[in-house]
């Protein structure tokens, strides 16, 4: 069945608004308390006092029911206006909604259906973060993510004259994304745990550890040593997401998963100092090695490679994609996979900053790596699918730059941003990206 197949004869005969991931899919921020159904919608406020008498209300919370209400009855959450922007453009347009309930099982998306709305459901994949300890301080994140970022704000004060960013990501130090101090009682932590043993590990399918840098946090370890002491128990996959830095425990990493069924997902978009610019804490042989290490001990189902692709990472992208496929080569085509995520926010960080010219550049210069390896039996489909796709996405004809009104401002941004960045972390953007410096001291 094709997925616009599905989204006609499964999904719309249950409610033409109707997703799954309403039910059984969750995002929950343990440090914050807040909570979504997937990264669309925007996320809300858990209640930390209703969930210390039942933790299912991490998940089950009076928005959530009030917009399952909603999709049985066939109306649009306000929230998910991401994916009816998407069905709007037409019949055969296929939203996130399609994507998010098709990976259950069809009984499951009836029972959904028909669940009185005051019911609380148990999740079948969900994603966690317990913290935002971190010890990187990556360009294109902020400080609602990782500590580091926020020592950086607390030590140099707010990012200056940046006028593109109206979500204030440089500005301050997101302190609400740390409702309590890591010594501290959460909660939201004491509540995940009390469900996790009780209940959630019976019906979860996967569940995905994300950060600040997870392996950095002691209730990641508390859970790892949970399936290590359970094993059996429960059939959940686990997913950790790690930077896989240098002070990342690796040896630990390895004597605790042994004999589980684990992914592995870092991110990484390109080489040497250039990565080591972007993603700042980032030491690039370590990182290899790391990565190395984990294939090497062939205990993970998989090794992810994400690529969050921005202005900087195009120099040396095809030298890191070329790095993953000779891994490929040694320890299998599907020990490793990468996936290219193209930058959304913040904007002035986005390829599409990028003069013509060097944006054609770097397009011809994927294309040639593509057509390399387009026939290799080492290639997966979907790494075909995402490279093809930023090569259009960087063609210059087929997505011209923003609109010319916001264009001076992402530019302004884009030097106003490094400059201080440069200052704040000793870095030289102009030494590390030579290919850029004529175009970047015009700005
Ligand atoms: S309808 Fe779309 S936005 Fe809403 S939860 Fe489903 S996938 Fe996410």
């Amino acid at each position: 069945m094709t997925d616009l197949e599905f989204r006609k004869e499964v999904l719309d005969k249950l409610s033409p608004s109707f997703c799954a991931a309403k039910w059984y899919n969750a995002t929950i921020w343990l440090g914050s308390g807040q909570t979504t159904s997937c990264h669309h919608p925007p996320a809300h406020l858990v209640d930390p006092d209703q969930v210390r008498t039942n933790p299912r209300l991490l998940h089950n919370t009076d928005q959530k029911k009030e917009d399952r209400r909603k999709m049985q009855a066939g109306e649009r959450p306000l929230g998910c206006e991401y994916c009816w922007k998407i069905e709007d453009m037409g019949l055969g347009a296929i939203s996130d909604r399609v994507y998010k309930s098709r990976i259950y099982p069809i009984e499951a998306l009836h029972e959904a259906r028909n669940i009185p709305v005051d019911h609380d459901v148990n999740l079948r994949t969900l994603e966690i973060a317990f913290d935002r300890t971190c010890q990187f301080a990556c360009s294109y994140c902020n400080p609602a993510f990782s500590t580091t970022w926020v020592n950086d704000i607390r030590r140099n004060g707010p990012y200056t004259n940046l006028v593109s960013d109206g979500r204030n990501h440089f500005t301050h130090t997101h302190d609400s994304s740390q409702k309590y101090k890591i010594t501290e009682a959460n909660p939201y932590i004491d509540a995940f745990f009390q469900w996790w043993e009780t209940d959630l590990h019976r019906t979860l399918q996967e569940l995905r550890i994300t950060g600040g840098e997870p392996l950095m946090s002691a209730h990641t370890w508390r859970l790892i040593d949970w399936f290590r002491d359970n094993r059996g128990k429960s059939h959940t996959r686990l997913a950790i997401n790690s930077n896989l830095g240098s002070e990342v425990d690796v040896d630990r990493l390895l004597a605790s998963v042994q004999g589980m069924d684990i992914d592995l997902y870092t991110s990484n978009e390109a080489i040497a100092t250039q990565a080591e610019y972007i993603r700042d804490g980032l030491k690039w042989d370590d990182w290899a090695n790391n990565v190395e290490r984990l294939l090497n001990s062939r205990q993970f189902r998989g090794i992810h490679v994400m690529a969050t692709i921005n202005a900087l990472c195009l120099g040396t992208l095809d030298q890191l994609l070329e790095c993953i496929m000779n891994w490929k080569l040694r320890y299998g085509k599907d020990a490793i996979s990468f996936t290219l995520n193209i930058l959304r926010f913040p904007s002035f960080q986005s390829p599409l900053v990028l003069p013509d010219a060097q944006r054609t550049v770097y397009r011809q210069r994927l294309q040639t790596w593509l057509e390399h390896w387009a026939d290799s039996e080492f290639i997966q489909e979907h790494e075909i699918n995402h490279t093809q796709r930023l090569i259009d996405y960087l063609d210059v004809v087929k997505t011209p730059h923003s609109d010319a009104f916001e264009m001076p401002k992402l530019l302004n941004d884009f030097r106003q941003f490094y400059s201080q960045y440069d200052q704040r972390r000793g870095k030289n953007f102009t030494k590390t990206f030579p290919e850029l410096k004529e175009w970047y001291n015009s700005l």
